[in-house]
């Protein structure tokens, strides 16, 4: 292992539960986890040792590892979609992750050659990246012709809004609650930035889209984003949802046929996507998010920082 990327799921996994809302969890042992687990699913490492039948890599390669795997047979692993796989394998959620000396692969197709990138830039791709990336994608044609709506600037925020430029998106209006994260987006490369928490917040996306959002790209996921993100849409808009917080929202139903809108989840990226990305990178550069390197022994005062707001961008643990 040489780079583990602390990504905010982490939190949720170690707390042991998603919060479903109106006081109701998700239990990581009932959604399939067995215990313990190491965590740790954004890992970039060097070919140590490859089993009889891996093809495709050799000793010493420097790989990025593709942690949304499922079970490699079933029709929506074969139709290409692994990380919605019934019977999912993730590394770092399902079986043991990166933040550890050593990681195991069960196949090399999870592999990906990052070339010369600096492992600790490169390790992000794996989950912040391709879930960026795969949610800009269900953004569809108007990617490059209209504004879309981020909203959460941690790092997935800043991750997603270098993909959308890369990507030749239109614009990127970025809302958060936190000064400090509104500047880092728009360093970053916002056009505009929005305090989600202003009474007029719905109003002035509306206003910075022109009528409203034809895709909002909520990287929160909580009652108030998922609110906001409805709210701001114009008619035929889009939601996609990324991020895990939790809560949950009532909606009437008449809106949906009559604004024509859609609501849609987002969960991390496929394969292809993966390889799409790495391509990209290699084309237009790594994402120039903030990265700090810590040492694998500080990976639970890494996490405390991140529950505590106090990370922007993205810490990577380096265990050799
Ligand atoms: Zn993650
Ligand atoms: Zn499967």
């Amino acid at each position: 292992m040489l780079a583990a990327g602390v990504c905010h799921s982490d939190l949720h996994l170690s707390d042991g539960y998603f919060d479903l809302g109106g006081g109701k969890r998700l239990s990581i042992v009932d959604r399939g986890m067995k215990l313990p687990v190491t965590l740790g699913h954004e890992n970039v490492g060097e070919v140590a040792a490859i089993g009889p039948d891996a093809r495709g890599v050799k000793i010493g390669d420097r790989r990025l590892v593709d942690p949304w795997m499922g079970c490699g047979k079933c029709g929506v692993c074969r139709r290409g979609d692994e990380q919605l796989c019934l019977k999912p394998g993730s590394i770092g959620v399902f079986r043991n992750g990166g933040y550890s000396d050593f990681l195991m692969v069960p196949h090399p197709r999870y592999l990906f050659d990052i070339g010369d990138m600096p492992p600790e830039r490169a390790a992000p791709l794996a989950c912040s990246g391709v879930t960026t990336y795969g949610a800009l994608k269900k953004v569809g044609p108007t990617l490059t012709t209209e504004p879309v709506v981020i909203i959460g600037a941690g790092g997935l925020g800043l991750m997603c809004i270098a993909l959308h430029k890369a990507m030749g998106g239109h614009c990127a209006i970025v809302v958060d609650i936190d000064p400090k994260k509104r500047e880092a987006a728009k360093t970053a490369g916002a056009h505009t930035v929005i305090d989600g928490g202003a009474a007029d917040a719905v109003a002035q996306i509306i206003a910075a889209t022109k009528g409203g959002a034809w895709a909002v790209i909520d990287l929160v996921g909580s009652s108030a984003t998922a609110r906001l993100g409805i709210d701001s849409l114009i008619k035929g808009g889009k939601l996609i949802i990324v991020g895990l917080y939790g809560g949950d929202i009532t909606m009437s139903l008449p809106p949906f046929p009559m604004r024509a809108i859609t609501v849609q989840g987002s969960y991390v990226g496929s394969l292809t996507e993966t390889a799409e990305l790495i391509e990209l990178v290699r084309r237009t550069g790594l994402p120039p998010v903030p990265v700090a390197t810590r040492p694998l022994t500080d990976v639970n005062a890494v996490l405390d920082d991140l529950r505590a707001g106090k990370v922007i961008g993205r810490v990577v643990l380096t265990p050799n």
